[in-house]
């Protein structure tokens, strides 16, 4: 997997169609998060760049050609990146587990998924074909058409760094626009991989432009940019709120992805029909990719009655997971993303036992010496929770699971709803009815009955409350990167005679 690394020893840019380094000449290395080896070395942007990119993607869309360009092209384009990310599937999996320390296995789960979003946005460039309103006056036609917003800035996370990146670069180019993207710093090589994609399957120069560099800087300048008309932004709320300040400076139309704290309800009657169906669900909710899912089920909500025998399982399957190298076929959690991020999670940790939580499982680092230089947490489980805790209200993003129990369905949805977000949840019942009341009643942009974590491209994603704005995937996924123009032509057009014609 190592050879996979050799290209990115200097990686560079990519703006106006050219391979370039920082102006500055400044470099950034990368880690690997399991052992901190280096394992890249990638340019250092700052404002000077990401101002040369926009001004790139500025004069790509102002010629008007790529927006001109038919759609079924433009999808063309789109569809051909889809195959060369299939093609090179394996190395751009490789890529992703070095930067993040995740698992091959999620890494090749995670690139499937990818070529498919392109597919499905390339699929959909060509089918809009507008729509024709009944107007109210006669003898005239009244229409909606669709047309690209402009220059985009897409700034993405590093939990999924090229899932995020491609659920922004492909409803964006198949709807006509030209984009500046900004991978995390902590995790740009997929990024910048599929960008060498992008130039290979032709797009035009000035089309796709890549700046990399640190989220104060390079991200905030395609925030504040008057030359940038949309920012589409997925990350921490915190950023969120700065990016929506500086995107004021031009009112720029802002699509947020932001955090979650996600509820994840158990009644008992399901509980008690399909016990390890329920622990399954508990565990793959939390501890899959160590926590660090913006739609994590950090919150177990759970029927009294079942309680007490669902989370002695719990805890005794969490204590079994194995922690390791992302590279090593019997890993089931990785590390961390980074000292800074696991110092995060240490210190609500540390608040949920002086807030009254109660321990059951973990709480600190494993003692094996191989994950010694890795950024490990343990799976931790805090029992006895409730809503006015910080460790239940605020997203921690690692693997910790807090425990919170309900007598009544009013109660569940009460409990559920109790909190500033809204991304996602889900809720567990063999009772249909009930289960289509709570999920009802749940104020989340995604609800999932009897199962966690499931999300296509066919459909909406997005959160409700302060867990974002606006919508990715699925055909409003596409919308966000368009205009609505209301073309209004009259076929006998008589004066006026307002001003006083004779
Ligand atoms: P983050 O907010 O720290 O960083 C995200 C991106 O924003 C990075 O590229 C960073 O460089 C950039 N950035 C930082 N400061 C900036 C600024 N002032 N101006 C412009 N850009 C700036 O988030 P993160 O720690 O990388 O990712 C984790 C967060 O992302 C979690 O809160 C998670 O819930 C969220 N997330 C949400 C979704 C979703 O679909 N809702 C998906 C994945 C991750």
């Amino acid at each position: 997997m190592e050879k996979y690394l050799k290209k990115y020893q200097a990686a560079k840019m990519y703006i106006d169609g050219q391979w370039r380094d920082a102006k500055s000449g400044a470099t950034r290395t990368i880690i690997y998060p399991f052992d901190q080896r280096q394992i890249a070395t990638v340019a250092e942007g700052d404002v000077a760049d990401a101002r040369e990119a926009i001004a790139a993607a500025r004069r790509a869309f102002d010629s008007g050609e790529w927006a001109a360009t038919p759609a079924v092209e433009r999808g063309a384009l789109v569809l051909k990146l889809a195959q060369l990310i299939e093609r090179d599937a394996e190395e751009l999996a490789a890529l992703e587990s070095w930067d993040t320390a995740k698992t091959m296995e999620e890494s090749r789960w995670d690139m499937a998924d990818i070529a498919g979003i392109f597919r499905y946005f390339a699929g959909l460039a060509d089918k809009d074909g507008g729509e024709v309103i009944a107007s109210p006056i006669p003898n005239t036609t009244s229409k909606l058409v669709r047309e690209p917003v402009g220059v985009c800035g897409q700034i993405s996370p590093w939990n999924y760094p090229l899932l995020q990146a491609s659920w922004k670069m492909a409803p964006a180019l198949a709807a006509g626009n030209t984009i500046v993207m900004k991978p995390s710093e902590d995790t740009p090589l997929t990024t910048i991989k599929v960008t060498e994609l992008a130039e290979e399957a032709g797009f035009p120069k000035g089309v796709v432009n890549l700046v990399l560099g640190a989220g104060p800087t390079v991200g905030n300048e395609l925030a504040e940019s008057v030359d940038v008309d949309l920012i589409s932004f997925t990350g921490g709320i915190e950023t969120g709120r700065k990016i929506m300040k500086a995107a004021t400076s031009n009112m720029k139309k802002i699509a947020f992805e932001l955090g979650g704290k996600n509820p994840n309800i158990f009644f008992a009657d399901l509980v008690e029909q399909d016990f390890e169906l329920a622990v399954d669900y508990v565990l793959n909710g939390i501890f899959f990719h160590a926590g660090q899912v913006c739609s994590a089920g950090a919150r177990l909500i759970v029927e009294e009655s079942i309680h007490d025998k669902l989370i002695a399982a719990v805890v005794e399957r969490a204590r079994t997971i194995k922690m390791g190298d992302a590279f090593d076929a019997s890993t089931e959690m990785g590390p961390l993303i980074s000292e800074k991020h696991r110092a995060k999670v240490e210190g609500y940790i540390k608040l949920g036992r002086e807030e009254g939580a109660k321990l059951v499982l973990g709480g600190g680092r494993p003692k094996d010496p191989a994950l010694q230089k890795g950024f490990f947490v343990e799976p931790t489980i805090f029992t006895n929770c409730n809503t006015s805790m910080r460790i239940v209200q605020e997203e921690v993003f690692g693997p910790v699971l807090t425990v919170e129990t309900f007598k009544t369905e009013e109660e569940a949805i009460r409990i559920a709803n109790d909190t500033t977000y809204g991304l996602s949840g889900a809720v567990w019942s063999r009772d249909q009815d009930k289960a289509n009341r709570v999920a009802t009643a749940m104020r989340m942009g995604t609800v999932w009955i009897n199962d966690f974590n499931i999300y296509f491209a066919q459909a909406p994603w997005g959160g409700y409350k302060q867990s974002g704005i606006g919508r990715e995937l699925g055909q409003m996924g596409l919308e966000e990167y368009t205009e609505v123009k209301h073309v209004y032509q009259n076929h006998a057009t008589e004066a006026a005679n307002w001003f006083g014609a004779k």
